[in-house]
């Protein structure tokens, strides 16, 4: 059975590695926003170029507190993909803000650029774009809507570590770039974790503020803030694994290659263009039977899974929240979308087994 993913066999390589960063953090007897907290900070803003990266509990947190650093108003609206992972949504929600979806290109599953500007309106605060399955977004055409209609931009990068768009980091183009490090991403730590990259001095504060009960000096509180600080020792596992991104990104790389090589033309593949640096959280395939397809991998010892399988507009959580009109191309990859085992631990055999087992479908 070739497994969709298996999180033990991805980090075993890591391992060593891993109880020498876990010892250390032990013995410092520092637990909470130390010495790893700080390198990592200063390693993941370099590696962008950046000024600043604050780490945070997780993913949606970087999200959240990206949207509470500038105190819109409530009922603003916030610009999301319709395509995305709930999250996204959930801290525009969060935040007493309203999200309005706007479809995906149908060839990237990203958000459609040409389509964002008839969903602006004068309470448009916001624009967080998701790079979905490890692809950019078309960012030159966002930051130039951004700029026109003078709209923070947010970059959901929770599926793009070290993706790039005509040469440029994602996470890179808005005022944040929200990543998390839940162990399943391309650069996963070993529990929760995530955290935000931006430039701005003033924005860096408020989110230092924010994560640590609104105080940056301690018993002194200057914002309603919450906790939500990045593990110590989960730094420690993230600087072990940052030395390795390259090289799982590469190795990630290599296995769609097989695939994009070898799958026929019956399934639709991602679109593949030389100003964009995939490095594919998600290698999908798009077919008409999607459901009888998992099915037959399975029988055939192919396990698979599915981003997503119900679209955030038909959960039954966003009923009454999230504009009750069709979205019919996010549906449309929800409906025809299936997931095939890409994780750094397959082997280059196991991809191209799984491409001669769907090839017979
Ligand atoms: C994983 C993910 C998140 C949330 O990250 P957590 O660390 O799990 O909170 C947000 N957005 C997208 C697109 C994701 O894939």
């Amino acid at each position: 059975m070739i497994e969709y993913e298996n999180l033990g066999l991805l980090n075993k390589p890591f391992f060593e590695e891993f109880k020498a960063a876990f010892a250390a953090t032990l013995e410092s007897g520092w637990y909470i926003l130390g010495n790893k907290v700080k390198e990592f900070e200063t390693t993941y803003a370099q590696y962008h170029g950046s000024k600043h990266f604050l780490g945070l509990a997780n993913g949606l947190d970087a999200l959240t507190l990206s949207l509470r650093a500038f105190n819109f108003a409530p009922g603003d609206e916030v610009i999301v993909p319709s395509n995305t992972y709930i999250a996204t949504i959930l801290s525009v929600v969060e935040c007493g803000l309203k999200p309005v979806l706007v479809e995906p290109d149908i060839h990237t599953y990203n958000i459609d650029p040409a389509q964002i500007e008839a969903a602006i309106t004068p309470r448009t605060r916001a624009i967080i774009v998701v790079h979905l399955y490890g692809k950019s977004c078309e960012m030159d055409k966002i930051v130039a809507i951004k700029e026109k209609h003078n709209l923070v931009l947010i970059e959901d990068c929770a599926q793009s570590h070290a993706a790039t768009f005509k040469g440029q980091l994602t996470g890179t183009f808005g005022e944040f770039g929200a990543f998390s490090f839940y162990p399943t991403k391309n650069l996963g730590a070993l529990g929760d974790a995530g955290g935000l990259l931006c430039n701005d001095d003033a924005l860096a504060t408020t989110i230092r503020r924010l994560r640590n009960y609104g105080s940056d000096v301690k018993y002194y509180n200057e914002l309603v803030g919450m906790n939500s600080r990045l593990d110590e020792i989960q730094a420690a596992f993230l600087l072990v694994k940052l030395q390795h991104l390259a090289q799982i990104t590469e190795h990630k790389r290599a296995l769609a290659a097989i695939y994009q090589e070898g799958i026929k033309s019956d399934f639709i593949k991602p679109v593949v263009h030389p100003d964009y640096f995939d490095v594919f959280h998600i290698y999908n395939v798009r077919h008409e039977r999607r459901d009888e397809l998992k099915q037959y991998l399975l029988d055939n010892g192919v396990k698979t899974d599915i981003h997503y399988p119900l679209p955030p507009d038909r959960q039954k959580a966003m009923q009454g929240i999230i504009a009750a009109q069709p979205y019919p191309i996010s549906a449309e990859i929800h409906r025809t979308t299936l997931s095939l085992p890409c994780s750094y631990y397959h082997t280059k055999a196991d991809i191209e087994q799984v491409v001669a087992v769907i090839n017979k479908f």
